[in-house]
């Protein structure tokens, strides 16, 4: 473990010096107040301090004020040492946010015990931060998790519809349009029967993927289920929805024979949020009429809701 040592008299920062590393620990020293402070400014400085209180430059107490300031969730572990009177010292030196202190002329044994306090709190300190860390990461993997469809990594159906109570309670105080578009893979079912699922599932990544590539950033796309997507398209009117639905049928259409094991087309519902009279779910039920009335004209096709 590191330590710095601080202190301004020669022979206290040698004997110190030469105990922590008799003792086992990795020591880097300054010899004043300012040196001090620039050692604990540079990236992975020593954790474990300990600081002469009276130093030309910055003294102990101040440095370690500073340190509790900007220490965050990377705490140090700081002892002031000194020979002022020790009552007094002891209060203002806990008082600045020092962790221990020790009287001058060093007791060796008691000043061993204390570096070992210091080692092992800040040892725990540690422990503690890399397992908070870890628990961070988890939180945000299982939040990511928890809003992303597994197969094709877009939204999933409880992430669209937070966007989508958002998306339309934004719409309705601004005035905005918003539209949706519902599209379902013409028998899909079939890919399954004939190819099995893996090469259905295949097809919905690539289908998943181009849809993605063809919407704009802050568009959502989420799968819906099973081989059924939705599009929440946000500042965009009925026309713009229309002409982006017509354009994702005919790229379906001309997917290259290579990328897929059968033609993939699909039908398309789309609708515009009607400002009026509408909520989130008139305007579902209305896209997914749409897309009922294109499968049954026939498919590969764009219906626009009434
Ligand atoms: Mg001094």
């Amino acid at each position: 473990m590191k330590v710095l040592i601080a202190d301004d008299d020669p022979a206290s920062r040698l004997l110190l010096e030469s105990l922590l590393i008799k003792w086992g620990y990795e020591v880097t020293v300054a010899c004043d107040g300012d040196q001090a402070w620039r050692i604990l400014s540079l990236p992975d400085h020593p954790r474990f301090v300990i600081l002469d209180w009276m130093m030309p430059g910055i003294e102990g107490p101040e440095i370690v004020r500073r340190l509790r300031e900007s220490e965050g969730s990377s705490p140090h572990y700081a002892i002031i040492i000194t020979s002022k009177e020790k009552e007094y010292a002891t209060v203002h030196a806990l008082n600045s946010g020092a962790d221990d202190f020790v009287a001058k002329p060093f007791n060796l044994c008691e000043l061993q015990a204390r570096v070992a306090v210091g080692f092992r709190v800040n040892q725990l300190h540690m422990a503690l931060m890399d397992k908070m860390q870890k628990l961070e990461q988890a939180t945000e993997t299982i939040s990511r998790l928890a809003r992303t469809d597994e197969l094709t990594g877009l939204h999933n159906r409880r992430s669209f519809n937070e966007n989508f109570t958002l998306a339309v309670s934004s719409a309705r105080r601004y005035n905005l349009p918003l539209s949706l578009i519902s599209i379902d893979l013409d028998y899909f079912k079939r890919v399954n029967d004939t190819y099995g699922h893996h090469a259905g599932d295949q097809v919905l990544k690539l289908c998943a993927s181009l849809l993605q590539e063809m919407v704009r950033e802050d568009d959502i796309v989420a799968r819906w289920g099973g081989e059924e997507f939705i599009i929440l398209l946000l500042h965009t009117d009925c026309s713009s929805a229309i002409a982006l639905a017509e354009r994702l049928r005919d790229r379906f259409e001309h997917t290259p024979a290579t990328l897929t094991p059968y033609p993939v087309t699909a039908s398309f519902g789309v609708a515009q949020f009607k400002q009026e009279c509408e909520t989130e779910d008139t305007l579902l039920s209305r896209v997914d009429s749409a897309l009922y009335r294109a499968k049954n004209s026939g498919r590969n096709c764009v219906v626009v809701a009434d």
